[in-house]
């Protein structure tokens, strides 16, 4: 990873502006968007399993409290920061806004690198993280919730709420003071892979935009493209799964220890196991290992995936990228020279703050369930199938013909939580796609997706501190 001349945070602002600048909202409503209404840097301390007491450094961004609660991922690592969170937390802001979730946005970060602490070391870690939130308010269903994020997952999330609840006895919404969590513990389906399922959305719905895919000299359709993911964690192995099943061929996947490639495609969930069985990626059968894990990016493809971490294409390696479209899974892979040589080049880079909103979308859809203490479909699934099945009923004896058993049980279904997830999900990711390409046609002089994107979040976010007035 090359050092930046400027910090993420910064990076962040840069892009803000240049979009600011096709906007023409009040300059101090604009400085008011980009700021960090709060920021919360705490230390406390945790006894290791070896006897040990080691001091935790870990923070709390709420970005933006325009509308409530915020919302947004927690990072375990050892690269964190406070200015990583700020940024993290305003892409979180413009994110929520973009594709229609009324949340203001936050990010979390605990800086430490999870491989090297015991499972009760980092359960310990992660409730005393939770009550300091609790302690100074900046955890709660109607405040502020948090969800997984790089190095975090389910657990981390149960450990969470179970944490919260029980530092708030009788507090009937406290399963909606974190997202993510497992379905036993107030989960939704669909939301593990959600993410991922995001950013192959968002991508489909872009090479379904026959203008758009002539102008990057590609045929419509996913089905028989050639794609390359950075990161086989959650979002990284999900992309990768459902490019896959949609025909795509995954010809490379890269992972912190090497990267390997296979012309002829290449399965996430073998390559998985791989993993899990040998601890690396590397040595798959029938694939070759590269040299290093920083080689996938600069392969011939047509669509790549960085679901990473930030900062990994950038001034130095951009130039190499051929790449037709790269669809920015992670947060914040590309940097603002990346952008530049992109434009450059013709490469269509779908940004980061939109195209991985699936995980935030279905996060509220869960946060939506937890409120209303039912799961999605439980009233009116057995109802619909009893309707289509009178309805087919009907046809049939009106026709005098039937369908085969494949169809029926197709018509037949009523929406399980599963189906609606996905749903509204797929729905999300389409409008927002389209909303940003709308917005990027309509004005010759936005240069990139990004700038078109952050066009639409400013023109939300700004749109409601202005309808909302400044407290006096
Ligand atoms: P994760 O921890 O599940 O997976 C990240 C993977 O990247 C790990 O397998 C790690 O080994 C690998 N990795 C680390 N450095 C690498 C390198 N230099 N080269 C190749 N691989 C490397 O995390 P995740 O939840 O999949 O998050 C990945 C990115 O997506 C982050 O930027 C995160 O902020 C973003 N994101 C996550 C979600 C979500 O729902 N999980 C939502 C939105 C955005």
């Amino acid at each position: 990873m090359s050092q930046q001349p400027y910090s993420f945070f910064h990076s962040v602002e840069r892009s803000f502006d240049k979009a600011a600048a096709f906007t023409n909202f009040d300059p101090g409503i604009l400085e008011q968007i980009k700021a960090c209404n709060s920021v919360y840097q705490m230390r406390f301390p945790v006894k290791l399993d070896n006897g040990n007491i080691e001091v935790i450094e870990a923070y709390r961004v709420q970005h933006s409290q325009h509308k409530s609660p915020c919302k947004g991922g927690i990072r375990f690592s050892d690269e964190v920061n406070q200015d990583e969170v700020m940024a993290l937390a305003s892409l979180m802001t413009y994110k929520c806004a973009i594709v229609n979730v009324p949340f203001g946005g936050a990010k979390g970060g605990i800086k430490i690198n999870p491989r090297k602490y015991s499972t009760y070391e980092l359960e310990k870690i992660t409730r005393r993280y939770t009550a300091e939130l609790v302690k100074k308010n900046f955890i709660g269903p109607g405040i502020d919730v948090p969800a997984p994020d790089y190095g975090t997952g389910e657990r981390e999330m149960s450990w969470i709420v179970d944490t919260y609840a029980s530092l708030k006895p009788g507090e009937i919404d406290a399963a909606g003071c974190v997202t993510g969590k497992p379905i036993t513990q107030g989960g939704v389906r669909g939301r593990k892979e959600a993410t991922g399922l995001g950013v192959f959305f968002g991508i489909r719905e872009v090479c379904n935009m026959a203008d758009v895919m002539e102008k990057q000299g590609l045929t419509i359709g996913v089905e028989g493209k050639t794609v390359i993911v950075q990161g086989l964690g959650n979002v990284g192995y999900h992309s990768a799964k459902f490019f896959r099943e949609a025909g795509a061929k995954v010809v490379a996947l890269a992972e912190y220890e090497g990267a390997i490639y296979n012309a002829h495609g290449l399965n996430e969930e073998e390559v998985f196991q791989h993993r899990k069985a040998t601890g690396s990626i590397l040595n798959f059968p029938g694939a070759t290992n590269l040299a290093k894990n920083t080689d996938a990016l600069e392969l011939e493809c047509d669509i790549l995936i960085p679901a990473a971490l930030e900062n990994v294409i950038n001034g130095e390696n951009a130039p190499r990228v051929k790449a037709k479209i790269i669809g920015e899974a992670a947060n914040g892979p590309c940097t603002p020279e990346a952008d530049e040589i992109f434009i450059q080049k013709g490469i269509l880079c779908v940004p980061d703050m939109y195209l991985n909103a699936g995980g935030v979308t279905v996060s509220y859809f869960e946060w939506l369930k937890n409120l209303s203490h039912v799961r999605y479909g439980r009233m009116e699934k057995r109802f619909t199938e009893n309707m289509n099945t009178t309805i087919l009923g009907q046809i049939e004896s009106l026709t005098g013909k039937t369908v085969n058993e494949t169809d029926r049980k197709l018509i037949q279904h009523g929406a399980e939580e599963i189906d609606l997830v996905h749903s509204g999900l797929e729905e999300t990711m389409i409008a927002a796609t389209r909303e940003i390409v709308h917005i990027w046609k309509s004005n010759p002089g936005i240069p990139d997706m990004r700038t078109a994107a952050y066009v639409s979040a400013i023109n939300k976010v700004a749109t409601s501190y202005a309808e909302l007035g400044i407290f006096p």
